[in-house]
């Protein structure tokens, strides 16, 4: 158990008035988490402090060699006002492995879990009333030494921030298209396509603004050796129905294990469906689609939940999925997992984790 020290803020901030114009990870609490590491002494001095801008030396380590990693994960309020997380462990073990990745000292998962409940219970009130509308969590740990030097640091950061951010379906659900990559990689075996770290995310920057420009809502990437197999999208894994059996990439260290991708394929097996995770050509999407037999298209991710796609671009070749509109499957998954995430069906998996009240 950490003993976690709270100084609570002398100047709470407004609460957003419209939270049916949050967006997402604009604005933040009132608090923040902090816990340092150093060499020898191991974390220690976990703490909740009023939300501020950090002061650090130009020459610490990760503003130059990027050494961070971080997580992203929900507090959702239910109709009776109860805050809840959805499989927090997930997300504290998958911390871990980046961590182990990128040389970073792991926080024990009780740890992390109770660092993520003890401050959103502090904020609890900025966890937003509107349906849809979540608390959006960014725990992340980066390298503090300074020095220009590559090494792993001996000092680092964990922190955590919290935004309450808007309903992502504000509008109602509506699929995207996408662009398959064929230039751009995302991973190869033996880098860090696996874990959550901000570089991963740097280097893909460039073909999501290219894509974007084009009217693409997001870059599906193809694995980063032969540019043949589909991995997944921008910050989502993705999922394809064909002939009935619902296929996705294997997660053998190219891809982002997602808590969501996790989630829905154990919610799809249990429903009888065939799930295949493996190796999967885009040469083969796009002859199923031209067959009338790509049925369904969808992302998956913490913030979209599941993200219909209407539309792939591969070389310039076409395929549309369905009709345009969002499939039964990937529809019976979203209101399953958003059903449990705020509380409207009952949690038959056990993924469902309370921030009791405590501060
Ligand atoms: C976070 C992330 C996902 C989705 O993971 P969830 O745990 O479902 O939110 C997928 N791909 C990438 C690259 C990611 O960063």
């Amino acid at each position: 158990m950490l003993d976690i020290k709270l100084t609570r803020t002398t100047a709470p901030k407004a609460k957003p008035e419209d939270e049916t114009k949050l967006g997402f990870g604009k604005k933040f609490t009132d608090h923040m988490f902090l816990m340092n590491y150093t060499a020898g002494q191991g974390w220690h001095d976990p703490r909740i402090v009023p939300y501020a801008p950090f002061e650090l030396d130009p020459a610490t380590v990760v503003f130059h060699y990027a050494q961070e990693i971080f997580e992203g994960m929900k507090a959702y309020r239910t109709a009776d006002d109860t805050i809840q997380l959805f499989r927090p462990e997930c997300n504290a073990r998958r911390m871990q492995d980046s961590a182990d990745r990128l040389c970073i000292p792991q926080i024990p998962v009780d740890d992390y879990i109770q660092a993520v409940k003890a401050l959103v219970d502090v904020d609890r009130d900025w966890v937003p009333h509107t349906d849809g509308a979540s608390l959006y969590i960014r725990p992340f740990v980066f390298a503090a030494d300074v020095g220009l030097g590559v090494h792993a640091s001996k000092e680092y950061l964990f922190c955590i921030i919290c935004s309450p951010s808007g309903a992502y379906y504000a509008e109602g659900i509506d699929p995207v298209r996408i662009y398959v990559e064929d230039e751009y990689i995302r991973a190869a075996p033996g880098l860090t396509g696996f874990t959550k770290c901000g570089g991963n995310y740097a280097a893909s920057i460039k073909a999501g603004e290219l894509a974007e420009e084009q009217g693409y809502a997001q870059v599906l990437w193809l694995d980063g050796v032969e540019k043949k197999y589909v991995e997944e999208v921008g910050s989502m894994n993705i999922m394809f129905k064909i002939d009935g059996k619902v296929y996705t990439a294997a997660t053998v260290g190219t891809v982002l294990p997602g808590v969501t991708r996790r989630s829905c394929i154990e919610l799809l097996k249990d429903w009888g469906y065939e799930v295949i995770e493996g190796k999967l050509a885009i040469a083969d999407i796009m002859n199923a689609a031209r067959e009338g037999k790509l049925e369904e298209v969808f992302g998956t991710g913490t913030a979209a939940v599941v993200s219909p796609v209407k539309e792939l671009v591969w070389k310039g070749e076409h395929a549309f999925i369905g009709d345009g509109k969002i499939g039964p499957v990937t529809q019976k998954l979203y209101d399953t997992m958003t059903g449990m995430q705020w509380g409207r069906l009952p949690d038959t998996k056990g993924w469902i984790v309370p921030v009791e009240k405590v501060y």
